[in-house]
This record gives C-alpha cells, sequence and structure tokens, in this order.
C-alpha cells in the first residue's frame, strides 16, 4: 500500500464532468489499495475572474483581503471534488490549507511555506478517507489566509509530498508531459520519459510552461520525484528526478522558445568602467530582471549594450534607462519586441562541445540570424527574430536529431 498524492491543475477540474473523471480517477488508485491525497487547482478561469473582480471595487487591493478571495477558489474545487469522490461511495473529506497544517510566513500574495504539520491528513488518511487539500494557500502563524503565487497548487502539492514522505508525487495537467519541443511546432517532438529537476528548471522558466518554477525547485532541493501526465487519458507522463549518470550521455535533452522577451539597445554608449555598474544597478534597484546582456567591442571610445528583458518590464526598464542614458551622453535608448528567445537545454552539455557550432550551423543553414547568445553549464540561448523562431526550433530539433529515441 503506497501513499500517492495526486495534483490536478485548473483545466483538468474546469467543469462537473472533469470533476467526476478526477474522482473516478482517485477512485480507481484507492481500490487499487493506495492512499490518496489529491491537491486541487481552482477550477480554469476562476483566479483570474477574482481578481478581475476584486479590481473593480478597488484599483488597489489589499493583499490579505486579496488572499481571503483568492483562497475560495480552491475551496470550491476540494468541496465540489469532496462530493465527487462521496458520489462514488468513497469516503473523502476536503481541507483548506490552514486546517491541512500548511503554516506560511506573512507575505500575503506569494507567501513561502514556513512548516507543513499534517496531522489531521495523517488521521483522515488512517480512518479511509480520500484526502483532498486545497492547493495554492496557507495560513500564517497568526492563522490568516495566504497564498502562494500563481501556479502555487504545484508547490502545495509537492510540500505535502515531502512532508508527508509520500510514495509518489503526480502532477495531472492538461499535456501529457514534457516535450522535447512544443509538439504545437515540431511535428516530432517527442515526449520525454525522464528528465533532471534542472533540466526541468530551465526548461520550464524558459516557456515550456508546463509547472510554477518554484515548485521543482522545492523538489529538487527536498529530493521529491514526481511525474508530470495528463488527466485525460492513462499515458505515463515524463518522470522528473535527480539526475543520473546514464542522463549524461544525452547531450540535448530539450528546446524551448520564449517570445515573452524584448530586447533593449543602448548604443554609444562610453566605454569605460562603471557605466555597466551604473545602468544595472538602477535596474535591479526597481527588481528588474534582466535576462541577457550584450556589449559590443569598442570603436573609439563607444560601445553597444543590449539586454533582455520580460515584455512585461520593458515600460518600466525604459523609463529608468532613459535618463541615465542621456545623462552618459549615449544615443537613443531603442527597443525590439518582436524577438525570440531559443534554448538548448541538457545536462549532457557539461560533458560534450561543439553543441554551440552545430546549433549555429543549424541556424546559418535555415537563414536565421542571431542576435545574442549567452551559455551557461547546461543551456545554449540565443535571440532571434520572433518571425524565425518556429524555423528555428525545427532546424534545431532535426539537427541535435531529438526526435529519434
Ligand atoms: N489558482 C491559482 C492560480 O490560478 C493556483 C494554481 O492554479 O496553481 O494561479
Ligand atoms: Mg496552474
Amino acid at each position: 500500500m503506497a501513499l500517492i498524492v495526486k495534483k490536478f491543475g485548473g483545466t483538468s477540474v474546469g467543469n462537473p464532468e472533469r470533476i467526476r473523471n478526477v474522482a473516478a480517477r482517485i477512485q480507481r488508485t484507492r481500490e487499487a489499495g493506495h492512499h490518496v491525497v489529491a491537491v486541487v487547482s481552482a477550477m480554469s478561469g476562476v483566479t483570474d475572474g477574482l481578481i478581475k473582480l476584486a479590481r473593480e471595487v478597488n484599483s488597489n487591493p489589499n493583499e490579505r483581503e486579496m488572499d481571503v478571495l483568492l483562497a475560495t477558489g480552491e475551496q470550491t474545487t476540494i468541496a465540489l471534488t469532496a462530493m465527487a469522490l462521496q458520489a462514488l461511495g468513497q469516503k473523502a473529506v476536503s481541507l483548506t490549507g490552514a486546517q491541512a497544517g500548511i503554516v506560511t510566513d506573512g507575505v500575503h500574495t506569494k507567501a513561502k511555506i514556513a512548516n507543513i504539520t499534517p496531522k489531521r491528513v495523517h488521521e483522515l488518511l488512517a480512518a479511509g478517507h480520500v484526502v483532498i487539500v486545497a492547493g495554492f494557500q496557507g495560513a500564517n502563524s497568526e492563522g490568516a489566509i495566504t497564498t502562494l503565487g500563481r501556479g502555487g497548487s504545484d508547490l502545495t502539492a509537492i510540500a505535502l509530498a515531502a512532508a508527508l514522505k509520500a510514495d509518489l508525487c503526480e502532477i495531472y495537467t492538461d499535456v501529457d508531459g514534457v516535450y522535447t519541443a512544443d509538439p504545437r511546432i515540431v511535428k516530432g517532438a517527442r515526449k520525454l520519459d525522464e528528465i533532471s529537476y534542472d533540466e526541468m528548471l530551465e526548461l520550464a522558466s524558459l516557456g515550456a510552461k508546463v509547472m510554477q518554477s518554484r515548485s521543482v525547485e522545492f523538489a529538487k532541493k527536498f529530493k521529491v520525484p514526481f511525474s508530470v501526465r495528463s488527466s485525460m487519458n492513462d499515458n505515463p507522463g515524463t518522470l522528473v528526478k535527480e539526475e543520473t549518470r546514464k542522463m549524461e550521455d544525452v547531450v540535448i535533452r530539450g528546446i524551448s522558445v520564449d517570445k515573452n522577451q524584448a530586447k533593449i539597445n543602448i548604443p554609444k554608449v562610453p566605454d569605460r568602467p562603471g557605466i555597466a555598474a551604473r545602468l544595472f544597478k538602477a535596474l535591479a534597484a526597481v527588481h528588474l530582471n534582466v535576462d541577457m546582456i550584450v556589449q559590443n567591442a569598442s570603436t573609439e571610445g563607444f560601445t553597444d549594450i543590449s539586454f533582455t528583458v520580460g515584455k512585461d518590464d520593458l515600460a518600466k526598464a525604459r523609463h529608468v534607462i532613459e535618463p541615465i542614458a542621456k545623462e552618459m551622453g549615449a544615443g537613443a535608448v531603442a527597443d525590439y519586441q518582436k524577438i525570440a528567445k531559443l534554448s538548448l537545454v541538457g545536462i549532457g552539455m557539461r560533458s560534450h562541445s561543439g553543441v554551440a557550432a552545430d546549433l549555429f550551423e543549424a541556424l546559418a543553414e535555415n537563414q536565421v540570424n542571431i542576435q545574442m547568445i549567452s551559455t551557461s553549464e547546461i543551456k545554449i540561448s540565443v535571440i532571434i527574430d520572433a518571425a524565425d523562431a518556429d524555423r528555428a526550433m525545427n532546424a534545431a530539433h532535426a539537427k541535435f536529431g531529438l526526435g529519434i529515441s
């Protein structure tokens, strides 16, 4: 008899029929003799709807009240899921985050889990119940409801699996798992059987938006293996786990494309110490996340600096950079929004050479111009024209033979 944590995302519980399907799936596991703790998200669209409602009564809603409001989304789903299980004759009890013993810090709307004391969960399991826990929420030490940041139900599931020492954690979503590339763009994209935490982190944060990155980091830290799989079928999904020696044999695990970045260019910046520090300190001071940075070779004491930020941060970044650029006597700041960041990810890159060269060759053969390049131990990223993104992804996928197992 195993203890299995199953997490169902918003689409998986998006309507009554799907909630009944989820209940039937849970019951099958229960009937196979296992204990089940199910973590559920709000029904799809509900959290967004609540945020919209809040803004209609107050343009700048208080964060404590926001948490009280947003937590109702998941509270609706736990009750409905418990009812659906009971309709099948299965004993089930719903618990809010606080009732499940999830204690967080006091940072409303993006709280961190401080500790979990799942006493009540253990008792209910021992009495033969399926326990349905509201994702995305907890309570601070004073008992105020807190939420864990958008997509936080993933974190609830992983953290509960760790606290309960579960045998298995399954993240059910609307895709079959993690693919070598976006299957909507690359015909031969292949579903991966397994992937390491680090590769998953790179792919997830790069736009293969399967899961909240924070929860993958948590899983890595506490060594919680989990699978990502579809709630619409019985396919096994992708297992995300600690890396093994054998995993390094695969040079490239996957390719992702992020179209949510914008590039800012500052031409004719004086080339002397302290200039880059000044620019990027100012961006850091307003908590702006800068991704890629490129500085050109200097000509006659001047250089060009380009960097990328999230599209949502573009206006804010320009606002910070423009007065400084002016003061430095640099040229007019320009931005480019029609760019894409293509990244190759694989822990095998650590021990293989020539990956960058092969990528550049694949892009050249397909007339894709590279605007910026950055590399890390397990990743190579290039900024290219957004219009070239799909072609580039297909070219790289073919070049590295990712479709062949
Ligand atoms: N309902 C929350 C959201 O939409 C949490 C979650 O779905 O994981 O962000
Ligand atoms: Mg979600």
